[in-house]
């Protein structure tokens, strides 16, 4: 397993004002601006992965290096493939230690935001090094709990995390955890698979959640029932 630390990250103060509605010279300005030197002082995104190799694929299930995974929208999506790469990216622990006044829901806020800036320099940095790598001309991920509860359901991080060799090393080199409930602390956090792929894929065109904030894509009807079938 590849571990990435010392991720290059931006925290621009003024940027993530705006981001979080805190107007310049308001009171608010001098406490976020603390709470951002002080993320600034000890953030540390990171990124675990490792390439594995496809071995049977199956009608709704794809074994990888032993590991089964039933999820047919994954199952379609690997239909070329014959490698995977295994990953989990993260904001990091770090954040989680600076004290904020308890019940203080506007901090939380506020810290919350800045990890998800630190979770996507980690994200990007992680995809870069992985195309660079290998060699990847266009690539698409999955992650188990994403999208419709049956398109890849939550209890295969089970698995993912025993693809990257277990949860106590996934833990060790990347600080993540991974709770009984299948939940990643820190909250921040992201898991899956990457794949070579031809065309974009994105799991929001075949997830039926509306007003998703999140949503990156729209939901495609066409490509939702072609996942559906054999
Ligand atoms: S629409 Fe929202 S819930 Fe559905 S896959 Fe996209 S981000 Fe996830």
């Amino acid at each position: 397993m590849e571990t990435i630390t010392r991720i290059p990250f931006e925290l621009d103060v003024k940027t993530l004002m705006a981001r979080v509605h805190v107007v310049p010279g308001s009171d608010d300005e001098a406490a976020f601006t603390a709470l951002v030197d002080q993320a600034r002082a000890i953030a540390n995104p990171r990124a675990v992965y490792r390439e594995c190799f496809i071995e049977a694929k199956g009608v709704d299930a794809v074994t990888i290096e032993g590991i089964t995974f039933t999820s047919r929208t994954l199952r379609k999506n690997l239909e070329k493939p014959e490698r995977v790469f295994a990953y989990v990216a993260t904001c990091g622990h770090e954040l989680d230690e600076i004290p904020l006044p308890a019940g203080d829901m506007l901090m939380e806020f506020w810290r919350d935001t800045i990890k998800t800036v630190l979770l996507f320099a980690a994200t990007q940095h992680l995809n870069r090094q992985i195309d660079r790598r290998y060699r990847l001309a266009k690539t698409a991920s999955m992650s188990p709990g994403s999208g419709d509860a049956d398109t890849w359901p939550i209890q295969e991080q089970a698995a993912l995390f025993a693809l990257l060799g277990g949860r106590d090393e996934v833990r060790k080199q990347s600080g993540v955890t991974l709770t009984e409930s299948f939940l990643m602390i820190p909250n921040k956090t992201v898991s899956g698979l990457r794949f070579p792929v031809d065309k974009d894929f994105r799991s929001c065109q075949v997830c039926h959640r509306v007003e998703c904030p999140s949503r990156s894509a729209p939901f495609d009807k066409t490509l939702w029932e072609m996942m559906q079938h054999e």
